[in-house]
Formats: C-alpha cells, structure tokens, sequence
C-alpha cells in the first residue's frame, strides 16, 4: 500500500526501531543490508499490509453486545445504550475497551478512533496494555431528548472543560500511541454553542472531531424545523462552518448531491460503517462521496450496532453492499463500484487519513511506523491465490531467490513445495 498500489513479490521491509527504512524486493534489500547486524524474521508465503484502521468504534459498548437488536435508532439509543452507558464506571470502561481491542486486534486492527464514550481514563488505561494506536474521545451531549439525568445536568462549559482536562491529561501518551480528540454525539443533542465552541477548541488544540452526522431522517427534519435550514445535518453545519478537514463524520447518510460537494470542499472524512447502517440507517452514497473526492474509511461502529468487530468484514459488506445499491438504485449492474483496491485504500490509508495520522501510519513507506499486519494465505478458506488484491500469485521456483545458494539457509516456502 503506497500511492501507486505497489505489490512487492517477494518482498522485503526493513525496520529499525518502530519505522520502515527501506522497502522493496527481497533481493535488492538483502544485498543493500547486508553489512548491517540484523534479525530476520521470516515470512514467505504470506502477505503484508499496512495495519488496518478501524474509524468508528465505541469502546463503551462492547459488554453491551446484544441488548438493542432489531429496534429503531431512537430506541436504540434513548431506551437501551444510553442507559446502559450512563452508568458506567472507569473500571467498567478499561474492562469493555481491553475486551474491544482485542476483537480489533483479532481483525488485523492496529488503530481506532473512537466515536465518543464513557471514562476516556479508564478507555486509555486499556490503550496503553493493548498496544494500539487511538483517537480517544468522550462522549458528549449538552441538550435534548432521550439524556439520562445525570448526562442532562452537565452544562456547556463543562463539556469543554473536560475534553480540554481529558487532551492535556492523555493526548499523546502510551509513547505517542493516544491521541484525545473531541466528541459531538450527535447535532439533536448539541447546542449550537456547543457545535461552535467545540469547532474552535479543536483549531486551538490542533486535534479532531468525531461526531454521528445524517443518521435517520428524522435528525434532518428536526433541523429543517428547528434550525433554519432547508435541508439537514450537513447543510445547517456548513452554515456555522463545522465542516473542516479535522472532521470525522460517522455514517452520513442522509446527505444530498450538494452536501457531499460541501463535504469534499471542506476535506470532511466520512466513516462508512456498512453493517451498522444496514441494521438501523440505510445505504450511504459512498460511490458518489468518493467521485466526489471525500476521503471515506470504515469503522465496525460499537458491538450493539453491528454484534461483530471485524474490519474485515466490513471491507467484505463495503465491497458487496455498494455494488448492491447500484443495481437498486440505477437499474443496473455496476461490477466496478468500489473494487478490492478501493477497499483495502479504505481500511488503510483512509482511514489513516480520517485518524489525522497518514504522515505516520496507513501503508508501508519508509519513513512511516512499522504498523505491519501479516496475513496467512495458506489456509483452505483462502486458497486458490489467483490476484494479489485477494491474495498473492504463486511465483514460479526459478524466480524465487530465496532458493538459491546464497539464501540456502532458509527453507523453501510451502507454496512453492506445494
Ligand atoms: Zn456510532
């Protein structure tokens, strides 16, 4: 993953300390290192990606996996998880984080964002033992339907005091590994002091924000009627200039041709989060967010939305979920709506994009960490390897260098003996 999708056959990363310095083919970087004291760790036969960035999860809501199936989004959250939220402890947050983190890591996961939870402490705490990367943030809401009284009672002012406590406590922690951003839950439970103060906190602190945007349409016609707009979520905050490049938007559904050009103008990322909004908010215009040139990654969203936490799968669903909705809504089939290179862009350096981390993370270059995931494809639900997006081509032995004399100490890889 670079910017021209190389594939090395038979290739080879060199790292030292926790960054790439040189990639390529094995051959040219064995000979070019060959002076210096090393460790190999041999991988032949398998595949290396950039770690995959998962942009939408919310650590919170894992011990809450299948309390609110197959109920409406207001229900889902008024009735179900906020309540469930609403009381929990610190402790409660590092034992659910630990536990999400581990089913991240499981899908080859090596970083997140989080979309706004409880305890961002106790959410740090489990960062720091996982070794992850993160964009922690609480969850924060000032006014509206549905809070618990407990979330209802706290102030504006105290919003913003305690994201700004929680970004001098936390950001860039866990030897850079945290990042503390700030939380918009949602437009129906902001005020617009709130919108606008968290806008300028973040410029201030040079961080992001991660806010659920264009959900249901339900949210957009509450603001056509509350605040002045003729159409939703997106138009009203173009109107109060929210839309900037270190917005993360959650799902963005409910958007319109004109608002996703604002999203574009504005460099918004999107996170596309195709199993939670197949279950509770429709199919997103992802085909058209990506002609139009808005960066979108994808997120599993929390356990209760989707009941799984793999990144793979939702690369899996992107792929077929998008193809789906072209035949629906043109009449047509459309086989090259978002291809397997597009996807795999969108689980790496979009999403590294969409974390405000791609200067560091989000495909192998040098200069980048050494964020590595190695996938085996020697297992029967993989084989036969016939495109190297899917899985890597068999190379023939005489091409394979790491048979002959001088590399005679490794032995030959199993697809080659096979
Ligand atoms: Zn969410």
């Amino acid at each position: 993953m670079d910017s021209q999708n190389h594939v090395f056959v038979d290739g080879a990363i060199v790292i030292q300390h926790n960054s790439i310095i040189a990639i390529g083919k094995s051959i040219d970087i064995l000979t070019q290192f060959t002076s210096i004291s090393h460790q190999l760790i041999d991988l032949r036969g398998q595949i290396l990606l950039p770690g995959l960035i998962n942009t939408h999860v919310h650590t919170s809501q894992q011990l809450a996996r299948g309390i609110a199936d197959d109920v409406d989004l207001l229900t889902w959250l008024h009735d179900r998880i906020w309540p469930y939220e609403s009381n929990m402890t610190e402790e409660d947050s590092f034992i659910s984080t630990l536990l999400c983190g581990i089913e991240l890591i499981h899908s080859g996961v090596t970083c997140f964002a989080e979309a706004g939870g409880q305890h961002v402490s106790g959410m740090a705490s489990a960062v720091e033992v996982l070794g992850l990367r993160a964009c922690l943030a609480e969850s924060i809401m000032d006014y509206g339907e549905g809070l618990p009284a407990s979330w209802a009672a706290r102030t504006t002012d105290e919003c913003i005091k305690s994201q700004k406590d929680l970004f001098m406590k936390h950001h860039n922690t866990a030897d850079g590994r945290i990042k503390v951003w700030l939380g918009i839950r949602q437009i129906m439970n902001s005020t617009d002091r709130l919108l606008t103060e968290t806008r300028d906190t973040a410029k201030e602190l040079e961080t992001g924000i991660h806010m659920h945007i264009a959900e249901i349409p339900y949210e957009n016609q509450l603001i056509v009627e509350t605040r002045g707009v003729d159409n939703g979520t997106v138009t009203y905050l173009e109107k109060i200039k929210f839309l900037q490049n270190n917005l993360l938007a959650a799902h963005t559904v409910w958007v319109n041709e004109k608002e996703i050009d604002c999203l574009a103008k504005a460099g918004v990322k999107v996170s596309h989060c195709p199993a939670a909004a197949m279950r509770m908010l429709g199919f997103s215009p992802i085909k058209e967010m990506l002609s139009a040139g808005v960066c979108v990654s994808l997120g599993t969203d929390g356990a209760p939305s989707n009941n799984r936490m793999s990144i793979v799968d939702e690369m899996y669903l992107a792929s077929l979920i998008n193809k789906g909705r072209e035949v629906f809504s043109t009449g047509t089939t459309n086989p090259t709506a978002l291809p397997a290179e597009t996807i795999l862009r969108m689980a790496t350096i979009n999403g590294a994009k969409s974390a405000l981390w791609d200067k560091e993370i989000g495909s192998l270059e040098v200069g980048k960490k050494a964020d590595i995931v190695v996938i085996n494809p020697s297992s029967w639900s993989m084989m036969p390897i016939h495109d190297c997006f899917c899985a890597p081509r068999l190379i023939p032995r005489d091409m394979c260098h790491f048979t002959s004399n001088k590399y005679k100490h490794f032995q030959p890889c199993l697809l080659h003996e096979n």
